[in-house]
């Protein structure tokens, strides 16, 4: 199976991954990138794992290589359910935090090739590259990150009405070998730890867009792909003590620029469609079940967030005060609600082209409440520390000095916990809910899935209005409309 060692051997690859105005000659090695990669890497040594054998991996059809268990099409509810223990297994490697872990965009392609009658109805060659491509990089374990959205401006505007006319990412040649592609998407997060991009569309298009409707894959290293890293918070981690989770788990987000870089039809899968385009998501299951595996992933990070909550309020000596046993109750009421969904959505599932995936409506609810509880968590973490996220010493170093380290000891009390106990749990909190790469986590579980407007209209779309508005006329049925001057005493 592969290694982790493999995964980073095959990052030092000639990408172009820009940071501070210069071109990283090598990922895995550079002080912004190489603890998040050496992460990506261990995902996939877990994967390798004897011990985690039955958990994490499974045979592919294929070559007969184990490989990791997101690539599966789960059949029957069991097969999901086993699905979802490998999806919490990786992410209970990063505590939830790292948001494009290898299941994420495998997920997206496993929802296409469940719907692959969608892609054979607009183009069977693009269709036949699909699956190919499906099983490329199924069989070589490949990290995939994926560009679906256009790069942010006039949002007044559609893909072809942006000024400047080169800004999103359209074909732009096509001849016999493949097609041209320039311009921009919005935001390949993990890409610097990634094999390959999928580039696509998941933004509503119009006739007249064609040219920006096509989904294709490359290998980040591709010749005129440029990926423009936003500011590194692992760079910016003081020390692993200082910053636990930015040192690990910053999964980087980089806007993808495309200069005239070619791909051949083999890795086209679709193009100048926009019917298509949409459909791709919504027609077969790729939607749902990429997103099945974020909600799977926020679960874990929930559950560690809520254990950082009790614990600041034994740390803080307030876990036995009643309005802090609300606040804590009503927490644990709200994350084991998303738990339910999950539940729920698996219960009840849907038979779908020979798989078993997740029902589509309590996912979009999942999602649209996981959009709203995530800065709720963030708030009531902050309104539970108090000063105390601030009250700590500028960095390790104050701990490495005799007399700063005394001060420390003399100024840092709890019940619950050593001072230097209580600065690291401080410090673990603040990473998670205050410093930039905590802000960047609220940012990200409020849209990485699409703004709240967006999300709401898959709520709309998929909602049983008419079971719902038939109750109304049901009811409404049983009683009379009285006739003019028939009811007794009206004026
Ligand atoms: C940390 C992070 C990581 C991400 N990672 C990825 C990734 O890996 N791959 C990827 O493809 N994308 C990624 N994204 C992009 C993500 O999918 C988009 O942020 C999301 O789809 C919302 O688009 P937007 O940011 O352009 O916001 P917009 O669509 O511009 O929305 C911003 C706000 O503007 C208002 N608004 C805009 N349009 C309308 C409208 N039509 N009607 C009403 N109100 C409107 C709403 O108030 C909305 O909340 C990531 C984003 C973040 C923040």
């Amino acid at each position: 199976m592969k290694t982790g060692a493999q995964h980073l051997q095959a990052l030092d690859d000639g990408r172009c991954w820009m940071l501070d105005g210069v071109a990283v000659p090598d990922v895995t090695v550079h002080p912004a990138f190489r603890n998040f990669t050496a992460t990506a890497a261990g995902f996939f040594d877990a994967i390798a794992a004897p011990q985690n054998q039955a958990l994490m991996s499974f045979e592919s059809p294929s070559s007969g290589a184990r490989v990791g268990r997101h690539w599966q099409l789960p059949a029957t509810r069991d097969e999901l359910l086993g699905v979802r223990a490998h999806m919490q297994a990786l992410a209970a490697l990063s505590c939830g935090m790292v948001g494009r872990s290898p299941d994420h965009v495998a997920a997206a392609l496993v929802g296409m090739v469940m719907g692959i009658e969608v892609f054979e109805r607009h183009d069977p060659r693009g269709a036949a590259a699909l699956l190919d491509y499906f099983r490329h990089a199924r069989d070589k374990d490949l990290y995939l990150s994926y560009v679906i959205v256009n790069p942010q401006a006039d949002r007044s505007r559609g893909a072809a009405g942006q000024a400047g006319g080169d800004l999103v990412a359209r074909i732009v040649d096509e001849d016999a070998q493949g097609i041209t592609i320039r311009g921009a998407k919005m935001l390949a997060t993990s890409a610097v730890a990634a094999n390959e991009i999928l580039v696509s569309g998941i933004q509503p298009l119009a006739p007249g867009d064609e040219a920006y409707a096509f989904t294709a894959a490359l290998p980040v290293a591709t010749p005129g792909l440029t990926l423009m890293s936003r500011r590194s918070y692992e760079a910016m981690a003081a020390s692993e003590f200082d910053n636990p989770l930015s040192f690990r788990f910053d999964e980087n987000d980089a806007v993808a620029h495309f200069d005239d870089v070619r791909i051949p039809h083999e890795r086209v899968f679709l193009k100048r469609n926009v019917v298509a385009a949409a459909a791709q998501w919504h027609d077969t299951r790729a939607h749902v079940y990429q997103n099945y595996q974020s909600l799977v992933r926020l679960t874990v990070k929930l559950r560690f967030l809520l254990g950082m909550a009790h614990r600041i309020a034994e740390v803080n000596g307030t876990v036995a005060m009643p309005q802090v046993r609300d606040t804590l109750g009503a927490l644990a009421a709200k994350v084991t609600l998303m738990d339910a969904a999950l539940a729920g959505m698996e219960a009840a599932g849907e038979a779908y082209r020979g798989c078993f995936v997740p029902n589509r409506s309590m996912l979009c609810a999942g999602q649209a409440a996981a959009q709203r509880l995530y800065p709720e968590v963030v708030h009531a973490l902050r309104e539970l520390a108090g000063g105390g996220l601030i009250m700590l010493p500028s960095s390790v170093q104050d701990l490495l000095h005799p007399a700063t380290r005394s001060l420390v000891e003399r100024t840092q009390h709890s019940p619950a916990a050593s001072p230097l106990e209580r600065v690291k749990f401080f410090k673990l909190v603040w990473d998670a809910v205050g410093s930039e790469f905590g802000s960047r986590h609220l940012q990200y579980e409020m849209f990485y899935s699409g703004a709240a407007f967006v999300i709401n209209g898959h709520n709309y779309r998929f909602y049983d209005w008419a079971g719902a508005v038939g109750l109304v006329g049901d009811f409404m049925r049983g009683y009379e409309t009285p006739p003019l001057g028939g009811v007794q005493g009206a004026p």
